[in-house]
């Protein structure tokens, strides 16, 4: 790999690739900082810091990605919507954790594979918004932009380049405590877990969950009384993620550094992204010949892309071939958003203009069963259970149906008992929001909600 790349624009004129060429082109969602020397005083010291991961994880996660994308694995991504700063600390860390971990033990029991786990979390910092302003009690202020850009108090709101270093160190000390903890056996399977049902109301569910619960249980016992005690089954690999937004951000932690991949004799070098494993494009930045697409196809990330209503069929293929032109299997993963009211019309073009060109079988199908089913009772942002299980089943029936392969879902969830969506097992209603609502940004699953889905999706292919 050498250390551009080019690619062949539509006037046939080669361009190359540098860690700043986003800066030529038109951008959306790009903060203008009014103190432009403490931006580039925040730019420089994150230039001087070290990698936050390693090449060497990065290439791991791409190499779990292809089995994804080959069928013989399954991806688990979720996390908040926007992290805050402030979810630093030991229990909101080790909640999320131990959640993805329980789910994704469901997962295995029901799909009978692998199960790659990816957190939204340690640097999921920046978010696009619909409106730049907003009015909060009667005063028009900038909309919150997530905690690396600008602060969620009112008066917090103007843009603050300190905070990107901020970001750094948070994203940091999350991930040092996310690897302590696994390492120190957070994830040791011999160890209890809360299975607790109580909450499921219709008995035939909790039925069916507690077949998988018993069989989950029974299964870690027999594990320990083997003394099946293999490193494997003691640790977990979790990999990180955010959105790709802020790209100041993204070029700063973008480092040439040498390919493991490569033999040692051939010193090969490639860029790398060290903010995170896995970088994905939001809906609102994908566009073709614009910043976030130009800074995306120089990376050797795992890239994902989010596939919406808007997205024209044709523009994906056209994606494929930038971010991926040397078609590496499970270097994509499309995570496709559409709302369980629309997914049926629109998935299966965009399965077929995937499947059936040269990119057949390299990417993963992720489901993204949040973003499309989000809506407002009285002025609170929230989704309903029924909708976005309902987007789950039909996107997992119509892959069935055009013989691709649903790779993986990605959510937004918590392991708190918050009261941000409505409906599961527990039967939130509208009047239930106000218990427990913390999001800053989106509404999540909560821990029993996240659990129930992970059920569904079990029984869908155990079934
Ligand atoms: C998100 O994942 O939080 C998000 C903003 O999603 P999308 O880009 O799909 O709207
Ligand atoms: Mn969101």
């Amino acid at each position: 790999m050498s250390t551009t790349t080019t690619s062949l624009e539509a006037n046939g004129h080669a361009s190359v690739w540098t860690p700043d060429s986003w800066r030529s082109k038109p951008i959306k969602q790009c903060p203008e900082y009014p103190n432009k020397e403490g931006l580039a005083k925040s730019v420089s010291e994150l230039k001087r810091l070290p990698p936050i991961v390693h090449p060497r994880e990065i290439v791991r996660l791409k190499q779990h990605l292809r089995d994804v994308a080959q069928g013989k694995a399954f991806l688990l991504q979720g996390g908040d919507c926007a992290e805050l700063f402030d979810y630093c600390e030991p229990r909101a860390i080790e909640s999320k954790i131990k959640l993805l971990l329980q789910m994704s033990l469901v997962l295995i029991w029901g799909a009978d594979k692998r199960v790659v786990r990816i957190g939204r979390m340690a640097g999921q910092y920046a978010k696009p918004r619909s409106s730049p302003t907003e009015v909060i009690n009667g005063r028009e202020v900038p909309s919150f932009r997530g905690d690396i850009l600008n602060g969620f108090h009112p008066d917090e709101r103007e843009l603050d380049p300190s905070r990107l270093v901020k970001a750094y160190h948070y994203s940091a000390a999350t991930l040092n405590y996310i690897r302590a903890a696994i390492s120190s056996g957070i994830a040791d399977l011999s160890r209890p877990l809360d299975w607790s049902l109580g909450h499921v109301r219709d008995p035939k569910l909790k039925a069916k969950y507690q077949e998988a619960v018993d069989f989950l249980k029974e299964m870690l016992a027999f594990m320990n009384t083997i003394g099946a005690e293999s490193d494997k089954l003691h640790t977990v690999d979790l990999y990180t993620s955010h959105e790709g937004l802020l790209l100041e951000y993204e070029e700063a932690l973008t480092r040439l550094l040498e390919d493991p991949t490569s033999p040692p004799s051939e010193n090969r070098k490639a860029y790398y992204d060290t903010s995170a494993h896995f970088l994905w494009i939001g809906d609102r930045t994908r566009q073709l010949d614009h910043a976030h697409v130009e800074f995306f196809r120089g990376i050797e990330n795992p890239i994902g892309v989010k596939v919406g209503p808007t997205t024209p069929a044709e523009d994906l293929l056209a994606l494929l071939r930038t971010l991926n032109p040397k078609r590496e299997p499970g270097k994509i993963t499309l995570i496709t958003r559409y709302g369980a009211s629309k997914v049926a019309s629109l998935l299966p073009a965009h399965i077929r203009a995937v499947e059936d060109s040269e990119y057949r079988g390299t990417v993963v199908w992720q489901c993204d069963p949040m973003h499309g089913n989000t809506q407002s009772v009285g002025n609170i942002k929230t989704r309903r259970f029924s909708d976005i299980f309902s987007e789950l089943q039909q996107t997992l029936r119509i892959h069935k149906e055009q013989g691709s392969y649903l790779g993986g879902v990605h959510l937004e969830l918590t392991g708190d008992a918050v009261t941000e969506c409505l409906g599961g097992s527990e039967g939130l209603v509208e009047d239930d929001l106000s218990t427990n609502y913390t999001t800053f940004c989106d509404p999540r699953l909560n821990e029993k909600q996240a659990l129930e889905l992970a059920f569904l999706i079990a029984d869908h292919y155990r079934s």
